[in-house]
């Protein structure tokens, strides 16, 4: 039978739950046996879809941040959602070093840093208008040899 589970957290889009959205998913992919590495690449892409959603997603009132985890199989779906402003022209957000806010030292490496870390991200307008950003790795993929 396939592996096949989810999870669902909502939480107010504040820095400090940041790392609380990191520990839930890593807490959520210890069931796929993920290597260090893995999970390390897993939490940083985590880290930069949620503190776009504090940083951007808001300007004004603070709103809600959504975050799911699918398993299926050995691959890990994250869903990170708000409903907050959108993006415009999500091609050019995602190119390297592109940023809304110079100002405030952002590097505009967010997306290119998921990208790198994650086997593919889409990023797309929800129905509510604000930006679902869905993350997929395949977890475990390293060949264990010599463990006779
Ligand atoms: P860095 O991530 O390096 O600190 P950054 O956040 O500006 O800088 P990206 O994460 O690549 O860079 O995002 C690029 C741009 O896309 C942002 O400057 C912002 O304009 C827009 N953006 C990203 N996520 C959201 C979001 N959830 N809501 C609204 N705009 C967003
Ligand atoms: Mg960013």
């Amino acid at each position: 039978m396939i592996n096949s589970n989810f999870m669902e957290v909502n939480f107010k889009a504040l820095s400090i739950n940041e790392g609380f959205a990191r520990i839930c998913v890593a807490g959520f992919c210890v069931q796929l046996n993920p290597s260090i590495d893995e999970i390390n690449d897993i939490k940083t892409a985590v880290s930069e879809a949620v503190t776009n959603c504090v940083v951007h997603a808001y300007p004004a009132q603070k709103g809600v941040i959504s975050l799911r985890c699918e398993i299926e199989g050995d691959c890990i779906k994250i869903i990170v959602s708000d409903y907050g402003v959108g993006i415009n022209d999500i091609a050019r957000a995602r190119e390297p070093f592109f940023t809304t806010k110079p100002s405030e030292e952002r590097s505009g490496m967010g997306f290119a840093v998921m990208e790198s870390f994650m086997d593919n991200v889409e990023v797309e307008k929800n129905d509510k208008g604000g930006t679902t950003v869905t993350m997929y790795k395949q977890v475990g993929s390293v060949l264990q040899v010599g463990n006779a």
